[in-house]
């Protein structure tokens, strides 16, 4: 989120002054606190796209069950019967 703080304080200062800067010296140090935690923590901050349904293998053998396994995953195949009434769980 850009942000654009335009600060401007004269002096002296009035009651009013001390109280309104006293506020904007607290907002600034949260506003840094916030600004450091996100680049510290990027993935704590909702700042990654959201992830992808990740597509099955889908690879059939010859007893008609199908690969369970991530698209493009390494080693063996996981074979599983295709069942209509329950979503098949991808495994790793
Ligand atoms: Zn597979």
């Amino acid at each position: 989120m850009p942000l654009k703080l335009n600060v401007e304080i004269t002096s002296p200062m009035t009651p009013d002054d001390h109280e309104l800067l006293s506020g904007v010296s607290v907002m600034l140090l949260a506003i840094a606190n916030h600004e450091l935690a996100a680049a510290r923590f990027p993935e704590a901050f909702g700042d990654n796209e959201p992830e992808e349904p990740v597509a099955p293998c889908g690879l059939e053998d010859d007893a008609g069950s199908t690969c369970v396994s991530k698209r493009g995953h390494v080693g063996r195949h996981k074979f599983r019967p295709v069942s209509s009434e329950a979503p098949t769980t991808l495994v790793n």
